[in-house]
C-alpha cells in the first residue's frame, strides 16, 4: 500500500501572499500594486479536436499561477517565478517571433500580442508562484499568460476582461503568445479555458471559424456534486520528450486529410464512412485514416457528453468517457502505459468513465468517480503505479472553478 499524494489548490489569499513576499524578495523599492491570477484547465472530453474546428469541453481547476505585476514606464520586463531561477528580462522592443525564448517568452509574448491587436502595453515587473503542476497536460502554460493577459488589460485600462467577448479577445492574445512567440503550437483550447470557463460550469468550447464569441464558447452546468460524483485528476508524472514533435506530426495528418478530401476542416466531414473511403487510396498504412476516424468520432462524443451534462445525465457519460480513451490509444496513437494504467485501475477500482486528457503521451488522466469512491479509486491507482514500478502519480481534486481575474 502506498498513500496516495494529493496536489491541493491555494486559497486566493495565500496565492496572494506568496507572489507578494517574492516580489519584495526580487524587486527594490516596494510593492506591487495589485495581484492576478487564472487557473489550469482539464478537459472532460474533446481531445485534438480544438485544431480541427471542432468541440472541447473543458472546466477551470481550483489550482492557479497567480502573478503581482507593477508597470514600468520604459519597456523593460523583469520577471522573477517561484518555479524558476533567477530573473529573467527583456525589452519588449526585442520581442518577436523567433527571438526570444525561456519561460518568460509566454510572458513577454502576451504583451507583444497585445500589441500586435491594437492594445500597446509599456513594461513591467512581475512575480509568478503557481500551484499548478508544470507540463503535467493541465496547462500552466496558458494559466501563465491568462495571468498575465488580465493583469495587463486592468493595469492599462483596456476593459477587455470585463466581459466576455473581450475574453475571446485575450484569448486569442494568449494562443498567439504561445504559437508565435513561445514557439508551441497549441489550438486554443487551454486559453480558452483559463479565460471563459466559469465556476461550477464546463465550457463547451466551439471552434469553427467566425463564429461570435457567445457561440464559440458556451457555459454548461456542471455540478457534478449534486450528482454524487466527483472528477478525479491523476498527474501521471511521466515525461515524454517526443510529445511536441508528435503533436506536430498529428496536425500535419489531419492537414493532409483536408487536403485530400477538400474540406477546410475535418469538421465539415458529414458522413465518415464515405470519407474514409475517399482516403482509402493515398493511405496504404492506414494512418491518415485512423487519424481522422478519431477526431469525427471525438467531435460527436463531445456533443453527446454536453448533451448529457446539460440534461442532468452526467452518470450515464462514463461509456463515452472509455470510448474516448480507446480512440486516443488506437487511433490518433497518443496515449502511453502510464494513461492506460491510469484508466484500467480506475475502472477496476469502480470509476464510472476514465480517459486521458490533454494532448497525451504523459500528463494526466482523469476518472468520473462516485463520491465514496474516491479514496478507493485514488488508492488502487496509487497501488497499480508502485506495482509497475513507476514513480508515484499525484492527484488532484478538480471542481469546476472560476476563470483568471
Ligand atoms: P503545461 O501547459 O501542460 O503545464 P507546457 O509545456 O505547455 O506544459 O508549459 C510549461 C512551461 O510553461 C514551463 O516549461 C515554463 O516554461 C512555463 N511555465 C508555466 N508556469 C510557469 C511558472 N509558474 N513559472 C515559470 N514558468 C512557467
Ligand atoms: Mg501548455
Amino acid at each position: 500500500m502506498t498513500t496516495p499524494q494529493w496536489v491541493e489548490s491555494w486559497a486566493p489569499e495565500e496565492g496572494a501572499t506568496r507572489v507578494q513576499d517574492l516580489f519584495a524578495l526580487a524587486f527594490e523599492a516596494g510593492s506591487a500594486p495589485g495581484v492576478w491570477s487564472a487557473p489550469g484547465r482539464v478537459n472532460l472530453i474533446g481531445e485534438h479536436t480544438d485544431y480541427n474546428a471542432g468541440l472541447c469541453l473543458p472546466t477551470a481547476l481550483p489550482h492557479r499561477t497567480y502573478v503581482a505585476l507593477r508597470p514600468r514606464e520604459d519597456d523593460l520586463v523583469r520577471l522573477t517565478s517561484a518555479q524558476a531561477e533567477g530573473v529573467w528580462e527583456t525589452r519588449l522592443s526585442d520581442v518577436g517571433p523567433g527571438t526570444t525564448s525561456g519561460w518568460g517568452a509566454y510572458v513577454a509574448g502576451v504583451a507583444w500580442a497585445l500589441a500586435e491587436a491594437g492594445y500597446k502595453v509599456s513594461g513591467f515587473e512581475a512575480a509568478v508562484d503557481s500551484c499548478v503542476p508544470f507540463g503535467a497536460g493541465l496547462s500552466s502554460s496558458a494559466a501563465l499568460e491568462a495571468a498575465f493577459a488580465v493583469a495587463l488589460d486592468e493595469v492599462h485600462g483596456l476593459g477587455l476582461a470585463a466581459t466576455d467577448e473581450g475574453r475571446a479577445v485575450l484569448v486569442d492574445v494568449c494562443r498567439r503568445a504561445e504559437n508565435e512567440i513561445a514557439g508551441a503550437p497549441t489550438g486554443g483550447l487551454d486559453q480558452s479555458a483559463s479565460l471563459r470557463c466559469g465556476e461550477g460550469h464546463a465550457l463547451l468550447l466551439d471552434f469553427r471559424p467566425g463564429l461570435p464569441a457567445a457561440e464559440s464558447a458556451r457555459p454548461v452546468p456542471f455540478d457534478l456534486a449534486s450528482a454524487g460524483l466527483t472528477l478525479l485528476v491523476v498527474d501521471t508524472r511521466a515525461e515524454h520528450s517526443h510529445a511536441t514533435g508528435e503533436y506536430g506530426t498529428r496536425r500535419a495528418s489531419c492537414e493532409e486529410a483536408t487536403d485530400r478530401l477538400g474540406v477546410a476542416s475535418l469538421r465539415e466531414i458529414v458522413d465518415l464512412e464515405q470519407a474514409l473511403a475517399a482516403l482509402e487510396p493515398h493511405d496504404a498504412d492506414g494512418v491518415l485514416r485512423k487519424r481522422v476516424r478519431h477526431v469525427v468520432t471525438e467531435i460527436e462524443r463531445t456533443a453527446q457528453f454536453a448533451d448529457l451534462v446539460r440534461d442532468g445525465g452526467v452518470e450515464q457519460a462514463g461509456p463515452l468517457m472509455v470510448a474516448s480513451h480507446e480512440s486516443l490509444r488506437d487511433d490518433y496513437e497518443v496515449s502511453c502505459r502510464e494513461l492506460d494504467l491510469v484508466v484500467s485501475a480506475a475502472l477496476d477500482a469502480g470509476a464510472l468513465g476514465a480517459r486521458m486528457t490533454g494532448g497525451g503521451f504523459g500528463g494526466s488522466a482523469i476518472a468520473l468517480v462516485r463520491l465514496p469512491d474516491v479514496g478507493r479509486v485514488a488508492q488502487a491507482v496509487a497501488d497499480a503505479f508502485a506495482e509497475a514500478g513507476l514513480r508515484a502519480p499525484l492527484f488532484l481534486d478538480a471542481p469546476p472553478s472560476a476563470p483568471a481575474g
